[in-house]
């Protein structure tokens, strides 16, 4: 008989599997054994969670980045993205907008550019600060060095995005050539030392990326413990060195959420843009397989297309309030509740 639904009832009732039980499901897995997967993870998520969905408001500042990784739209080298920066002033006004629409958690998120200052970041998180008191900030804006994340948090900023992108120290060096494994891992103890509510992740399907690879970056996040999990697939670029490589499918994304899910299931997982991307319902997908966040883009609509970390990605002509209400109506014909509250980790709701 197979021991797959034994391990995957051992993954809902234990929420832990080795690396070798990971790597033997992810090797084995079928169609019935995935539909059984996603039903229990949420059943794991409605046990944290219960059927709310948490919206977080996602301010794309600016498409400038010093790094070059290599399967990135707006990495250093492609020099046909047409490049922009928003504002300090800009920005407050999308936070501005985004606040008006009832988001409450708004996600600054840029490539790593440096004409935002320490300065000028801890000007523009006090500013955000002060007017929305009990708003969430969340960064998402790279490696900077342990005293400027420590002053960013003291100038309000609560939250910071930062996937580990993989697991795999060679794969890893392989696809950042201007970026270092162990330095990334130091910039995500170092966030969750000071405080902040830390989000982990990874791409699924990156050129080379093995079953144990994948079972690894579970295992990593299973011991880091992050409050968020962000999950996508690598989609293909046709303007960076990846561009002729296949992708991750929806399928081994959702089975990844679905993993998380039982591996860390006080953690929050959202629904992202990249599986948006891969089919028209990849979130809805997701959100049954154990994710609970989406992340409608509030970036001003003249900017948002070039933004573009992979190609065709969603919702490039619509408006802010086109976004907000889209995400409404979708969680609810899924069968959830989208709750526009702040949406704390349980993690950190028990620190
Ligand atoms: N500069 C910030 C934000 C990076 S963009 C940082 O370093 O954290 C946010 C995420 O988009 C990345 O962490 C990466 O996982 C994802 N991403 C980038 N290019 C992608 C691609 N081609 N396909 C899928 N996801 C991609």
């Amino acid at each position: 008989m197979s021991i797959k639904p034994n391990l995957l009832e051992k993954a809902y009732q234990t929420n832990d599997l080795t690396r070798e039980e990971i790597t033997y499901l992810l090797e084995n897995i079928t169609p019935a054994d995935r539909e059984i997967l996603y039903s229990l993870a949420l059943k794991t998520k409605q046990a944290y969670y219960g059927d709310k969905v948490f919206l977080r408001g996602l301010i794309e500042f600016s498409n400038i980045c010093r790094q070059d990784c290599l399967y990135c739209g707006i990495r250093a080298s492609n020099a046909k993205v047409e490049r922009y920066r928003l504002t300090p002033e800009e920005i407050l006004a999308c936070c501005d907008q985004g606040y008006k629409l009832g988001y409450r958690t708004f996600v600054l998120q840029s490539g790593e550019d440096l004409w935002y200052t320490e300065e000028i970041l801890v000007e523009l998180i006090s500013a955000i600060r002060k007017s929305y008191p009990e708003a969430a900030i969340t960064l998402s804006i790279g490696e900077r060095s342990p005293e400027t994340y420590q002053r960013l948090f003291a100038a309000g900023a609560n939250r910071f995005l930062m996937r580990h992108e993989t697991a795999s120290a060679e794969l890893y060096e392989k696809i950042h050539p201007t970026m270092h494994f162990e330095k990334r891992r130091a910039c995500l103890n170092a966030l969750k030392e000071l405080g902040y509510q830390v989000g982990a992740g990874f791409m699924v399907g990156l050129p080379g990326q093995t079953p144990a690879d994948l079972a690894d970056d579970l295992r990593y996040l299973k011991e880091f413990h992050p409050d968020m999990i962000g999950i996508g697939p690598f989609i293909p670029h046709s303007e960076t060195p990846l561009g002729a490589e296949k992708g991750g499918t929806l399928e081994d994304t959702l089975v990844m959420v679905a993993l998380a899910r039982l591996l860390i299931p006080d953690s929050l997982i959202p629904a992202t843009t990249a599986l948006g991307t891969l089919n028209p319902q990849g979130r809805e997908l997701a959100l049954k397989a154990g994710a609970n966040v989406v992340m409608p883009i509030i970036t001003p609509t003249s900017v948002r297309k070039q933004y573009e970390l992979y190609e065709n990605k969603i919702c490039g002509d619509d408006h802010p309030e086109d976004c907000r209400y889209c995400i409404e109506r979708r969680i609810q014909e899924a069968g959830f509740e989208a709750d526009l509250g702040r949406g704390d980790s349980r993690q950190f709701i028990s620190r």
